[in-house]
């Protein structure tokens, strides 16, 4: 593992650095502060034209820490919620060893940051070349399918050396209980699952199952239902099933969205596990969001506020996706004043319109600011550690962001 950079960014440094860059973007990407240095002074100092991450990786180490503690057995994370590099940096060193990749660029990605990871495939719709590339090039010796072409394609990338564990995905029957469904798409259904159990089996070193209740899971139940689920399909193939990954889905506390806590979820899970039957199966889980969404935040300057709408430098083309149309997610938000002045303690429902010229770039909220918030002012929008930077695209020439860390505590 590379050591991390140690470079870092005073106030006062940051200052002189802003000065001397017209453009907030000309800053080096990823510098460090001082520890001490609080967000406010940050942003004061960096007066930021562009959209800016502030990084709190110690944020997403405790998270961590604390769900590998919580969950009785191995915890993968899911890449794509923040592929950056000291986020992967952060978990590894945090002693996450387990990767869910769904790309080669993923697979390759972190093979380079961490050479003894474990990767684990979980795409269950794979190309032969793809295949064959994860498992020769990057080790992939672990794969998610769905149907038998699938298993066709893996075993002939091992060229059937029988060295691969395979996990059958589960498209689960149950209504979503959560924000964002992630089982319309993939997933084999009961009667195929059990025959591609079956037809696994021998060419399997490890056999699972495998599925994903949706992301942001509101509701503890939806586990219980699709452990009990994946038992009866285990049940009906009759063949010797080794392990059970249950995904993702873990949710964290958006404005409006209080979930269970986490020991909540475990509870649940660990009884279903001993309700049916399944104590013997070695147990997997595949968290991305409760691992990283705290580890972020993002800084927007309004750029003009029309009574209740604000328009903002950034939006669902850049890293407010969630916020958007299609999910709606509402935010924690507070404005920075860059002058220092006070803002009123009294608040109202905003709306906030992105950059782009296209309608649908539009994030209802409501997100609660002080009544007088102004042009000029930065809002501060938490819980953005995940599916922000990686979801960001060009689109109509906003493309440029910061990204800065931030050591928050004493000094
Ligand atoms: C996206 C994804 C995850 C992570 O889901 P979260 O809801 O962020 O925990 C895990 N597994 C698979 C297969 C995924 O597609």
């Amino acid at each position: 593992m590379q050591p991390f950079s140690n470079t870092s960014l005073t106030s006062r440094s940051l200052a002189k650095l802003a000065r001397k860059s017209a453009q907030a973007n000309a800053l080096p990407m990823g510098r460090t502060t001082a520890p001490g240095t609080s967000a406010d002074a940050l942003i004061a100092a960096l007066q930021p034209s562009v959209p800016t991450y502030i990084m709190r990786y110690n944020e997403a180490a405790r998270a961590a820490a604390a769900f590998q503690q919580q969950f009785d057995g191995t915890v993968l994370y899911a890449v794509k919620v923040n592929p950056g590099r000291k986020m992967l940096q952060t978990l590894v060193r945090s002693g996450v060893r387990h990767f869910d990749v769904a790309s080669l660029d993923e697979a390759k990605l972190v093979r380079r940051l961490a050479p003894k990871a474990n990767l684990f495939f979980m795409h269950p719709v794979i190309s032969a070349a793809t295949a064959a590339e994860a498992y020769s090039k990057y080790a992939v010796r672990t794969f998610a399918i769905d149907c038998a072409a699938s298993l066709a394609k893996i075993q002939a990338a091992s060229g059937n050396a029988g060295d691969v564990s395979l996990f059958v995905r589960l498209a689960l029957p149950h209504a979503s209980k959560s924000m964002i469904d992630l089982s319309r798409k993939f997933g084999a259904d009961f009667d195929e699952a059990v025959a591609l159990l079956k037809a696994a089996r021998p060419a399997a070193q490890r056999l699972g199952v495998t599925f994903h209740v949706g992301s942001q899971c509101m509701d503890t139940a939806a586990y219980r239902e699709a452990i009990s689920y994946a038992a009866s399909v285990i049940r009906t193939s009759g063949v010797v099933v080794d392990a059970i990954d249950i995904g993702g889905g873990f949710p964290v506390t958006y404005p409006g969205m209080t979930p269970p806590p986490l020991g909540a979820f475990m509870q649940v899970i660990n009884n279903a596990f001993i309700e049916n039957g399944l104590m013997g199966l070695e147990r997997f889980c595949e968290p991305g969001r409760a691992l990283v969404a705290s580890a972020a935040s993002l800084v927007v300057q309004v750029d003009l506020r029309k009574n209740d709408v604000l328009y903002i430098n950034d939006g669902t083309y850049g890293g407010l996706f969630d916020a958007g149309k299609s999910v709606q997610f509402r935010y924690p938000c507070r404005v920075i004043r860059s002058d220092g002045s006070a803002v009123s303690k009294e608040l109202q429902a905003f709306r906030f319109a992105g950059p782009t010229c296209d309608s649908l770039d539009m994030m209802d909220g409501p997100f609660y600011l002080p009544v007088d918030v102004r042009d000029g002012d930065y809002i501060e929008i938490s819980q953005m550690g995940a599916y922000s930077e990686s979801l960001r695209t060009g689109f109509n020439g906003y493309k440029d962001y910061l990204t800065v860390e931030l050591i928050e505590g004493n000094c």
